[in-house]
């Protein structure tokens, strides 16, 4: 199992940004961008194909919490109307920082689980 600070198993692997399957190769090339295959055990990664899932789960799931916390903010305190202009760079700064740990995660998935696209049989 990896580890990472403590963590094992999918999260640690999504955190660190290790291939699912061995557990110590790395998953990316660039800062978002995966890998051909993993530097370690040779697993391809161009056979799985996350897509917009993880920017999409991310944006809904950070806009629901800075839209919950605006509004907490707002009965609270009642601030004037530029104090609610933090959310933005908030908001944008939580989906791209997560962008990274949410593809790997969902690459890990698809590893696990040995997803593929679907086909017809004939
Ligand atoms: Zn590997």
């Amino acid at each position: 199992m990896a580890r990472l600070n403590g963590l094992e198993g999918p999260a640690g692997d999504a955190l660190a940004g290790r291939c699912p399957a061995c557990h110590q190769g790395r998953l990316f090339a660039g800062p978002v961008r995966f890998a051909a295959r993993c530097e370690r055990c040779g697993t391809d990664f161009s056979q799985y194909n996350v897509g917009d899932g993880p920017a999409a789960f991310l944006i809904l799931g950070v806009g629901a919490i800075l839209v919950v916390a605006a509004l907490m903010v707002d009965i609270a305190f009642e601030p004037p109307w530029w104090v609610h202009l933090v959310w933005i760079p908030l908001g944008l700064a939580l989906t791209l920082g997560g962008l990274r740990v949410a593809k790997a995660w969902l690459l890990g998935a698809e590893y696990r689980h040995a997803a593929h696209e679907g086909r017809l049989v004939k």
